[in-house]
């Protein structure tokens, strides 16, 4: 009976151990995710600026070649027509490219967006996953630390109804040894240590007027019957 309340608290223990492991993980992956969120705000941050200093780029093209296209007006000699001529069609050529630069920037700047909008939502969607992952851990913390208080009352009950000899050395075995303290043997063998014990000491557990421990474990044992 002691055994089983100990046996609870051990797995109690366990689990409570376990909580603060999987909130650690949650919040790695909320980490995670933040920095992917920056990242694509970055990113599209850069696309604008990109866009700004080729829309800056392309006014400042605007009076010159308007200007070289007024000076095709006032050429004296062919020579100076087919220079300014090629100077006309060089700045076409970089404007059309920028032109095309912008529209790149711009459907890019779309996409990264989405993206940026569609994080956005899962950032959400986690923060609130994770908020109610943590309320019911707490509400687990409390319920484990009730269920550990009243075991430790029905323990401390029980304690008193036991031989005293016999919960020293329970106690102090439970210290020593991981898991069950108090064990049956079945067919000759402990089913602490799984290893077989003598067929005298066998029959005297079958006989059950005194208290045997395993030479093997230490475990207190009893007898488990012959069937496994
Ligand atoms: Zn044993």
């Amino acid at each position: 009976m002691i055994q089983d309340i100990d046996t609870r608290f051990d797995a109690i223990q366990r689990e409570k151990g376990e909580i603060p492991k999987e909130i650690e993980k949650l919040k790695g992956d909320l980490d995670l995710l933040k920095r992917a969120m920056e990242q694509d705000l970055s990113t599209l941050e850069e696309l604008k600026e990109t866009r700004r200093k080729a829309e800056r780029e392309l006014e400042e093209m605007e009076p010159r070649f308007k200007k070289s296209k007024s000076r095709l007006n006032e050429v004296k000699s062919n020579k100076e027509y087919q220079a300014i001529l090629k100077e006309i069609e060089e700045l076409k050529e970089l404007i059309s490219q920028k032109e095309e630069m912008v529209i790149g920037c711009m459907e890019e700047i779309e996409i990264q967006e989405k993206e940026c909008a569609t994080n956005n939502l899962r950032w959400e969607e986690s923060q609130r996953e994770f908020q109610i992952k943590e309320q019911e851990s707490s509400q687990r913390m409390r319920e484990f630390d009730e269920e550990v208080q009243s075991l430790s009352g029905r323990r401390g009950e029980l304690s008193q109804q036991v031989d005293q000899d016999l919960l020293k050395r329970y106690d102090s075995l439970r210290i020593h040894l991981k898991g069950q303290v108090v064990v049956p043997v079945i067919e000759f063998v402990c089913q602490g240590c799984h290893l077989g014990i003598p067929p005298q000491q066998y029959n005297d557990l079958i006989r059950g007027d005194s208290l045997q421990s395993c030479h093997n474990c230490n475990r207190i044992i009893y007898w488990g019957g012959d069937e496994g």
